[in-house]
């Protein structure tokens, strides 16, 4: 039985629940990217072959560049109506249950583990296993898949290598260890085809997105001193140029590549809200400055809903970034 009060759980601790659940959820976070689905993905295809019943939550469609992952088309915001109680609900990649959306039904704790790899994850499940010196989810589910002696076909591998090439940059950034390298060629040893994962996730734009980055570089500021960068994409940005949220994901990147820039900021202010995303080079703690503003993510990435007007959101933005040593 899991203890209520568990807090962190070992491999073990969660080996043997797997082993002894029936029936599982795997839940993704809104806006999801692929270390999110593709832990999930693969957690779920190691399962099934064990005679348990998988299913996959997320609130929001699976995004353009990720429907090649295998089982995406099982993910789905609707759950069958006969699904046992005792479901076990994994979490992947939030911080906190919220990242999970509105149509979440309510669910008891005692039916949640929380895999994830976030610094200030609020370990909100029975069992946590949540080891934040991971470069992605997707390697902690590795981790149970090792333990579990369960075979790593070349699909469960394309998953996790999905989760790595998206949570490391494709492995440009500083949490791609010489450990992650290894863990990626064993990968690429198992089947994952990095190739096809680059093609499909980073190089599948459509010509809307490049019109979009185009007109986001077009109006950026460089600001304190050169260290800010930032930029705006709004509704009128989106309906000019035929893009939609999906659009955006890459910008942020490209104004965090200024020479001398430490942070960069793309405000995404559409349907009827303003998200915030921040990335930097490692001197200012990104993740200290969204949690400010009631955002989180990592010390490099991070992200925020801003609760107020775009010119509130980068006034409030840029104090917090001070405050941070900006
Ligand atoms: P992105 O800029 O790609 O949307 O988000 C970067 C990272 O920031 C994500 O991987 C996630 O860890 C975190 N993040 C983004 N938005 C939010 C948010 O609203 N709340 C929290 N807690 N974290 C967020
Ligand atoms: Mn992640």
């Amino acid at each position: 039985m899991i203890q209520s009060n568990a807090r962190e759980a070992t491999t073990a601790d969660v080996v043997a629940e797997l082993r002894k659940r029936s029936a599982f959820v795997f839940v993704s976070h809104v806006k999801p990217d692929g270390d999110t689905l593709g832990a999930g993905l693969a957690l779920g295809l190691a399962l099934r072959p064990l005679g348990k019943r998988v299913y996959y939550f997320q609130q929001d469609p699976v995004p353009r560049n990720l429907r090649f992952l295998p089982d995406a088309d099982r993910v789905s915001r609707d759950l069958p109506a006969d699904l046992p109680a005792d479901a076990l609900w994994v979490f992947c990649d939030m911080s906190d249950t919220s990242r999970s959306g509105e149509f979440m039904p309510a669910i008891e704790r005692r039916n949640i583990l929380d895999i994830d790899h976030h610094l200030a994850n609020t370990r909100f499940g029975a069992l946590n296993y949540v080891l934040d010196t991971e470069c992605s989810t997707g390697t902690c589910v590795l981790k149970l898949l090792e333990a579990m002696e369960a075979p790593v076909t070349p699909e469960i591998a394309t998953c996790l290598l999905t989760t790595i090439m998206t949570d490391t940059g494709g492995f440009m950034h500083a949490n791609t260890t010489a450990g992650v390298l290894r863990t990626s060629a064993w990968l690429v040893d198992r089947g994952a085809d990095k190739d096809e994962i680059t093609e499909r996730v980073f190089a599948n734009k459509r010509f809307a997105a490049i019109a979009l980055l185009g007109d986001a570089l077009a109006h950026a500021k460089l600001e304190e001193h050169g260290k800010y960068c930032w930029s705006v994409v709004d509704d009128a940005m989106l309906q000019r140029h035929a893009a939609d949220g999906e659009d955006t994901e890459e910008i942020v990147q490209h104004l965090r590549s200024v020479e001398g820039v430490d942070v960069a900021a793309l405000f995404k202010a559409y349907e009827g809200e303003v998200r915030v995303s921040l990335r930097g080079n490692g001197r200012v703690n990104v993740q200290s400055a969204a949690a400010r503003l009631g955002g989180g993510g990592h010390f490099r990435a991070s992200g925020l809903t801003f609760d107020g007007s775009l010119e509130d959101a980068t006034r409030g933005v840029r104090a917090a970034l001070l405050a941070e040593g900006l």
